[in-house]
């Protein structure tokens, strides 16, 4: 166990699951201060990605019928490669086993991963051969409702609740697209073989922004606040590139600027969170290894203790989704996009003949009429076949006349293009806390020190009474409410001596340490110590809470807003 994760559980931010029934390989529990670290973390991306955009953030369910993840597609692609010992049983994720086993990047294939286990002889640890490897799918089946029930899901993605609910969404933004919808909540994934603790978890936490665009965008009017912002790349063929988001685009190597646009923000975002620049990059997903859904993929990747770990992923989804789910739900999920001036064109149009449709088919009649009116009308066409309740219906040209029309035409119906940038916030948290995790030399001792953002940390402010005397307890408690009413996530803790209780919280992460000492007592003044520094200034008690908000809101030095205490 690495100390860092040692640390996490013996503080409270993070355990396993179901721990004293033996546990379960890909559950975790956050506790305490995990759960205010990750709360937080979600909060700030509300405000990068909600607030900061035309965007709105909804709330669906986890569990979903058959039907959605069959027009998805997850029902059959959204699978991995497994392979499985004849002698032991086990069943390895095969690119992650051939991975640590060869060292090699398999493709996400059963061809290639039996080509590969055939020509090395590849076995399990335990020796034993391998069955032939297959694709395992990765969502948790279960069912709806008594008896029979119905067939479902448990989300692998909170993005499909937002595809589904398209329609209602569009109307909110009036159809004006671009427009962007965002879903924070839990996924599920039966991975094959989650060996990587925290990393690969069963159910995890995802932040997902929909960004809806007409097909034909290709630009983003905020690109130029991030157009000179360096970055890390590795594209599609394993290159490695060191550019500004402008260059990347005038080389190609990113296709366009709302790409581009999300890399540079989400760089952003995982900065002012907590994680190191100099630890992260973003990688193109090889052809081989997009998502079924995806045309363009890239992740943002950090380094850590398991190596280079995929953050984020944000994909180019283009139509897929809304496409798919048009033509299995039978409703249109189509956006009408209005033109600047209407345009007066010719077509040949279908005018259904109802004299004859009627009496043949009957029920079906109104729905065969609609939908023939809506076909576009080929010259010479002998009979056109309708989709209708799933199936395909044939009506010949007796049914209907073809009339060329003169029409003013005020728009397009388009199916909208989706850029996603996809979240895993328990990734970032630990991403976030490997890399804040650091130590150092303080008065000749060693300490450990968690130098989380000020924004996140889970415990902002700690007040603690120099001497556990009843008036100094008094005193620091009252301080504490105050600080609490004022909404700074606050602790009070007078056990044991000052300088064990400042290391304490230098190894949560906690930003500042308010002590009341014999002088407070004397003239209504405290000291606040800065934890990277350990530096303390001393500051009026009325002048407390501002002078808080404003540090826990900004990187500023604590010297702007005291007389220096103690160096
Ligand atoms: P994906 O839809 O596979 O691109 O996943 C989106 C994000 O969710 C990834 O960037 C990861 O951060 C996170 N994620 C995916 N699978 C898992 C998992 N099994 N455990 C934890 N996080 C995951």
């Amino acid at each position: 166990m690495s100390e860092v994760i040692e640390m996490l559980i013996r503080r409270g931010f993070l355990w396993q699951s179901f721990e004293i029934y033996g546990g379960m390989a890909g559950f975790i529990d956050y506790g305490p201060l995990g759960n205010g670290l990750r709360r937080k973390l979600e909060n700030l991306w509300r405000e990068y990605f909600v607030v900061n955009e035309r965007a709105v953030e909804i709330d669906t369910p986890t569990i979903g019928v058959e039907d959605i993840y069959i027009a998805s597609g997850h029902a059959t692609s959204f699978t991995d490669v497994a392979i499985e010992c004849k002698k032991c049983g086990r069943v390895y994720r095969a690119d992650h086993y051939i991975k640590e086993k060869l060292g090699i990047e398999a493709d996400e294939t059963v061809e290639s991963v039996k080509e590969i286990i055939d020509s090395f002889g590849l076995k399990c640890e335990c020796e034993g051969e391998f069955y032939e490897p297959k694709p395992l799918n990765l969502m948790f089946k279960t069912k709806i409702g008594p008896g029979r029930g119905k067939k479902g899901y448990l989300r692998p993605e909170t993005a499909q609740g937002i595809f589904i609910a398209f329609k209602r969404i569009a109307d909110y933004f009036r159809g004006c697209l671009p427009f962007g919808v965002a879903q924070i909540g839990r996924a599920y994934r039966n991975e094959i073989s989650p060996r990587q603790g925290v990393i690969r978890l069963r159910e995890f936490n995802q932040a997902e922004l929909e960004f809806f665009v007409h097909p034909d965008e290709r630009s983003h009017p905020g690109f130029s606040i991030y157009a000179n912002d360096r970055v890390k790349l590795v594209d599609k063929n394993g290159r490695e590139h060191n550019l500004t988001l402008k260059e990347a685009i005038e080389k190609r190597i990113i296709p366009n600027q709302i790409l581009a646009y999300f890399m540079g923000k989400t760089r952003r975002f995982l900065i002012k969170a907590g994680i190191d620049d100099a630890k992260l990059r973003f990688r193109q997903h090889r052809d081989d290894e997009r998502a079924h859904y995806a045309s363009d993929c890239w992740d943002a990747e950090a380094l850590t203790s398991y190596g280079w770990i995929e953050i984020v992923g944000i994909a180019d989804r283009g139509d897929y989704d809304l496409c798919r789910h048009s033509k299995y739900s039978g409703e249109d999920l189509s956006v009408f996009v209005p033109f600047k001036e209407p345009v007066r064109v010719k077509r040949r149009k279908i005018f259904p003949k109802m004299n004859k449709i009627g009496p043949v088919f009957r029920q079906r009649a109104k729905r065969i009429s609609e939908l023939l009116s809506s076909v576009e009308a080929p010259l010479d066409v002998e009979y056109v076949e309708l989709e209708i309740d799933g199936e395909t219906l044939r009506v010949d040209r007796e049914f209907f006349d073809i009339r060329e029309v003169e029409e003013e035409i005020h728009g397009e119906k388009v199916f909208p293009h989706v850029i996603e940038p996809s979240f895993g916030l328990d990734r970032i948290t630990f991403a976030v806390l490997e890399h804040s995790f650091d130590r150092d030399i303080i008065e000749g001792e060693e300490r450990r020190v968690l130098r989380l953002k000020r924004c996140i940390a889970p415990v902002q402010v700690a007040v603690l009474p120099l001497l556990s005397k009843k008036n100094f307890e008094e005193k620091a408690r009252e301080i504490t409410v105050m600080l609490k009413n004022a909404g700074i996530f606050t602790e009070y803790d007078d056990s044991g001596s000052i300088g064990r209780r400042y290391r304490r919280f230098d190894e949560i992460g906690t930003p500042f340490c308010v002590t009341v000492d014999h002088q407070t007592l004397e003239d209504n003044t405290v000291t606040i110590r800065d934890r990277d520094t350990t530096r303390q200034i001393r500051i009026e008690l009325t002048a407390l809470v501002p002078a808080l908000n404003e540090l826990l809101a900004t990187e500023k030095d604590i010297s702007e807003f005291g007389v220096i205490f103690k160096e």
